[in-house]
Formats: structure tokens, sequence, C-alpha cells
């Protein structure tokens, strides 16, 4: 199974990649993580992309295509689901060709719908664990014990750009691109859609209905 997950930041696509990534033994691919990582390993891509992810802005398109293609050529991963890639058409037909490189095609593209003002309250109740990079919320998702992981009983923190000033910049950014690249997808018969209002598991059903 091979898909890509569309949505603005607190759509929840991240929760639902990691549900399927554990039910389906799918390789999560997430580059805003993997980005996140380099910035904090400080190393020459995370050097690089460290001032974007700050402002919350996209980081150039041949940084992370040229992130993707190393880890397909380190791991060729035949199933997998992408969170937050591509954001753009260009990565979108980059995207195309390092699949195409491995003898592989997209199953599907599922946008996640959602409001700003609901995404906007979503995230200012998001946690996440820093160890295994579980997804929480305060409200509609929390965890057994407040504040902490219940899978590895780490204490949960915030991201830096999860902050309201930042969070309506990357859905500003997020609006900037997105059109095309649905547009682009369903030219090419991939793209569903599901309500990113639905509870959680509801939501794995639905994207279960879509497969
Ligand atoms: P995310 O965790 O997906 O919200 O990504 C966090 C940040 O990483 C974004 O605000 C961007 O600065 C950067 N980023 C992640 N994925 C991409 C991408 N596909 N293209 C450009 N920038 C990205």
């Amino acid at each position: 199974m091979r898909l890509v997950l569309v949505g603005p930041p607190g759509s929840g696509k991240g929760t639902q990649a990691r549900r399927l990534c554990e039910r389906k033994g799918l390789r999560y691919i997430g580059t805003g993580e993997i980005l996140r990582e380099a910035v904090n390993q400080g190393t020459e891509v995370g050097r690089a992309a460290k001032p974007y992810l700050l402002e919350g802005k996209l980081v150039p398109d041949q940084l992370v295509n040229d992130v993707v293609a190393e880890l397909f050529n380190r791991e060729q991963p035949r199933n997998f689901v992408t969170d937050g890639y591509p954001r753009t058409v260009d990565q979108a037909i980059a995207f195309d060709r390092i699949l195409r490189h491995s003898v592989l095609g997209l199953d599907a593209v599922i946008n996640f719908t959602i409001s700003d003002d609901d995404v906007v309250r979503r995230i200012s109740g998001r946690w996440v664990c820093p160890v295994c990079k579980r997804v929480y919320h305060m409200v509609s998702n929390p965890p057994r014990v407040a504040g902490i992981c219940d899978v590895d009983g780490a204490k949960l923190v915030q991201r830096e750009d999860d902050q309201e000033s930042t969070v309506r910049k990357r859905l500003a950014v997020f609006h900037s691109t997105v059109d095309q690249l649905l547009a682009y997808y369903a030219g090419l018969g991939l793209l569903y859609e599901v309500s990113a209002l639905d509870l959680p598991e509801v939501i794995y059903d639905n994207i279960m209905k879509i497969l």
C-alpha cells in the first residue's frame, strides 16, 4: 500500500499516518519530522532547513526532494504513507520520478478537509511525545495520564511552530500550494477526501473504505 496524506497542519493526518503504519506495516515518511530531527542534530540539511521551519515556511523543493530521494535509495520502502510530502506540484513530479525509479506507483492520495479556525483550535491543544512521536490532543485524543505518553511514559512537549501566529502562517503557506497539488493528483485519478472533523477511529475506517 502506497499512500500520500494531504492536509493542513492539525488536520490529524499525522495521527492517521502512524495508525496506518502500526496496523498495516507501512513505512512512515514524514518530511516535517525528518527535517526537525536534522535541525536538532545540526546536520547540513538541518542548518539549511532551520530558518524555514522556524518561520513556518516551506523549505525549498530541491532540499526536501533530495531528503526523500536519499531515503528511498537507502531503504527502498515498497509500502509507505507520506505525511506532509509532497506539498507542491514540483515535489509531486519529483516524487513520481523517485517512485518510477523504484518501479512503484501510488495507490491513493487522501485529502483531509478542515477549516482554518478548526485547525487553530486543535493545534493549541496538541502535544507530542518526544520519544515515539505519537501525537495527542488534550480534548479529542488525550493520553491516559495528563502530560505523559501512553506508550513510553515520556513527558509530552509542544512543538515550537505550534504557536497560533506561526500556525496562521503555516495555513497561508498550505493554501498557497495545495489547490494545484490536489488538481495534479485529481488529474491522475488518485485523489480522495476524508473529513478531518470525525473522530480518529472513524477517519481511519473511512480511509479503509477508500482503499
Ligand atoms: P510538518 O511537520 O509537516 O507540519 O512540517 C513542519 C515544517 O517542515 C513545515 O512548516 C516546513 O517548514 C517543513 N516541511 C515539511 N515538509 C515539507 C515539504 N514537503 N516541503 C517543504 N517544507 C516542508
